[in-house]
């Protein structure tokens, strides 16, 4: 008998398995399995149109077999089988292999990855054994065949007794190494694990031998080991199943065995699509926020099956940045099993797949912020701020996706609101929506910039967390409405701009005021009477697009660049204090400094930043006191 040469790409491809130090060598076994199906589909199909076979539903399974002695591991289908012919042209020359045959018009053309594409078929067996060696019979052939390869120096092929039609794949596992174990692919556990992992929702029974310690007939206390031939998979995907067929507890189960989180899911979201590109999916909102959710640790992204069979853990192309949270699987049989990572960011149908999938999630949530308010602000609490990072990061281009999901805290309504409801509460001749922010809520209501706003019964947004008046820079407005910090230098309130415009051009407040700017030199661009002021006798308030919150947020950043807001000091004109600027200015101008360096840092603690000289200004205290 004569050894066969494999062809070229295929002996660069064995090579490749043989040497492999690819880490998760145990997908042969899903690989192998996958091929099984497939080659049973194929029979199911004959039997299904051809009426000279006869095919029971039992005929069709898989059976796996791990023999410890031998160091053998044999998959066995009832599948279509191989003739001669078949034998070389599948397994000899990959070039013949029905996926390349197929994948060859669209895709070999650009930059085509041989390994991601093909690599992980039949030839991973090579991963894990020395030697593999496929017996099989076509429908039909009158004879069996023995195809044996020990890898990339060539195959040989022979004739076999077989009676049944099917195939049978022989693994002679390698021995183990110092870094690599193969025995734990002879052990049931791990192949029963392995099994349930990527091959679950395979349509046929997947059949092993397994073990269990029975008690010995007739005896109560003395055990025997006993082999029972058990399915090991549960065959019917829960996505494929009807939604109307599925409790609420079906999809907690599925949550919780596919370890998505150790919480409940907030809620699913399952798909099943029949359009273009066929698809199903089952997704879902976490209740909880996972613990490393905001760090760099968290990894995003869904588990892809094709046809049933899982091809990646953790796909991050289906599930933009914003909707990170999203846990869940997608199964879609237009998609191909050996698809590799990098093919799968330009693959046409998974962009199809995760931009409908994306719409579906952003109507999902808009359903819920609609008729379960309690719910979506207690997914708010958790996830909001993804979504308003969503809005600012790429240069704001998902912000129209995403504004309407936002929600902010209300002075007005004492809880979240929507930017929506914000603006159809605006009064008539309101311009602006007005936001404040600072750390918490607490403390924005003791901001003397409210002041103003609050009294004359405008509502606030209160940014409380970091992103946000990044994120709202960025959204510029919300149905033409532009927002407008409480801190901002013109507030846009007509009839109180002509008010304070009379103190304005006063001759002596201008002084008064010019001289204290004087005072403060580079520390502010302006000393000016305030709008915005009751009760409080002085603030802070900024020119131009940088807040004292952003200042904040930005000199934090590790690659602060010392970017500054303009500062304006405003001072009250209806409070006693501005009288006892007025008198210093007249009578002692060595005093009036001391109340604008202790004015500035007093303004300087309300907005919650360090003063520049604390020395100074407890000195400057004592002087007023002495
Ligand atoms: P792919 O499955 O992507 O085509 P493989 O290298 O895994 O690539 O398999 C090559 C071909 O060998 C398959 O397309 C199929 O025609 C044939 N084949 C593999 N395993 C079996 C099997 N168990 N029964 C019948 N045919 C098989």
């Amino acid at each position: 008998m004569t050894k066969k040469e494999f062809k070229a790409e295929s002996k660069r491809l064995l090579d490749l398995m043989v040497n492999s130090i690819y880490t998760h060598k145990e997908i042969f076994l899903r690989e192998l399995i996958s091929n099984s199906s497939d080659a049973i589909d194929k029979m199911y199909y004959r039997a299904l149109t051809d009426e000279n076979i006869t095919f029971n539903k039992d005929d069709y399974y898989i059976k796996i077999t791990a023999d410890k002695e031998n160091r053998t591991l044999t998959v066995l289908d009832t599948g279509i089988g191989m003739t001669k012919e078949e034998l070389e042209e599948n397994l000899g020359v990959i070039a013949q292999s029905g996926s390349f045959a197929f994948k060859k018009e669209n895709e070999l053309k650009d930059g085509f990855d041989i390994i991601g594409q093909f690599g992980v078929g039949f030839y991973s067996a090579f991963m894990v054994a020395d030697s593999v060696t496929v017996v099989t019979k076509a429908l039909g052939g009158n004879e069996g065949y023995k195809w044996e390869s020990t890898g990339a120096d060539g195959y040989t092929i022979e004739s076999y007794e077989k009676e049944e039609v099917g195939t049978e794949i022989i693994l002679k596992l390698k021995e183990n190494t110092e870094d690599e174990n193969y025995d734990e692919f002879l052990e049931e556990y791990r192949l029963k694990s392995i099994i349930k992992k990527y091959s679950d929702f395979i349509r046929y029974p997947i059949k092993m031998d397994i073990t269990t310690s029975k008690l010995k007939e007739g005896s109560e206390d003395e055990c025997e080991d006993v082999v029972e031939e058990q399915i090991v998979n549960s065959m019917i995907p829960m996505w494929r199943k009807n939604k109307s067929e599925l409790t609420k507890e079906d999809y907690e189960n599925f949550y919780a065995e596919k370890h998505y989180g150790f919480d409940k899911p907030l809620k699913h979201i399952h798909i099943s699509a029949d359009g273009a590109v066929r698809y199903n999916a089952i997704l879902f909102i976490p209740e909880k926020m996972p613990y490393d959710f905001y760090t760099t640790e968290y990894e995003k992204g869904l588990e892809l099956y094709s046809s049933g069979v899982l091809i990646m853990n953790k796909c991050a192309d289906l599930v933009p940045d914003y909707f990170s949270f999203v846990k869940g699987m997608v199964d879609s049989e237009d998609l191909s099993l050996n698809i590799s990572r990098e093919m799968l960011q330009h693959d046409r149908q998974l962009k199809v797949i995760a931009k409908r999938m994306k719409e579906k999630i952003k109507g999902e949530l808009q359903s819920l912020l609609k008729n379960d308010r309690e719910k979506y602000e207690a997914f708010y609490e958790n996830f909001g701020r993804q979504l308003k990072y969503g809005v600012y990061s790429d240069f704001g281009q998902n912000k129209e996706t995403l504004k309407d999901l936002l929600m902010f805290y209300s002075s007005k309504e004492k809880k979240m609101t929507t930017l929506e409801e914000y603006v159809d509460r605006m009064k008539e001749d309101q311009k602006y929506i007005y936001y404040a922010s600072g750390d918490s809520i607490e403390k924005i209501n003791k901001m003397p910039q409210t002041e103003l706003l609050a009294e004359e019964g405008y509502e606030i947004l209160y940014f409380t967390d970091d992103v946000d008046e990044f994120a709202i820079r960025m959204l510029m407005n919300y149905k033409e409405k532009e927002f407008k910090s409480v801190s901002s230098g013109d507030l846009g309130i007509e009839e109180k701009d002509k008010e304070e415009e009379k103190e304005e051009e006063n001759q002596d407040t201008k002084e008064v005021f010019a001289f204290m700017k004087e005072s403060l030199s580079d520390k502010i661009k302006d000393v000016r009477p305030s709008k915005r002021l009751k009760n409080h006798p002085v603030c802070l308030a900024t020119d131009g697009e940088v807040t004292m919150e952003m200042e904040k947020i930005l000199s934090a950043m590790p690659n602060n660049q010392g970017i500054r807001a303009e500062r304006v000091l405003e001072i009250n004109v209806n409070h006693d204090v501005f009288n006892a600027l007025k008198d210093a200015f007249e009578n002692d101008k060595e005093k009036l400094k001391v109340y604008t360096n202790v004015l500035y840092n007093q303004a300087l603690l309300i907005e919650g930043v360090a003063i520049e000289d604390p020395v100074e200004f407890t000195n400057n205290i004592c002087k007023l006191m002495q």
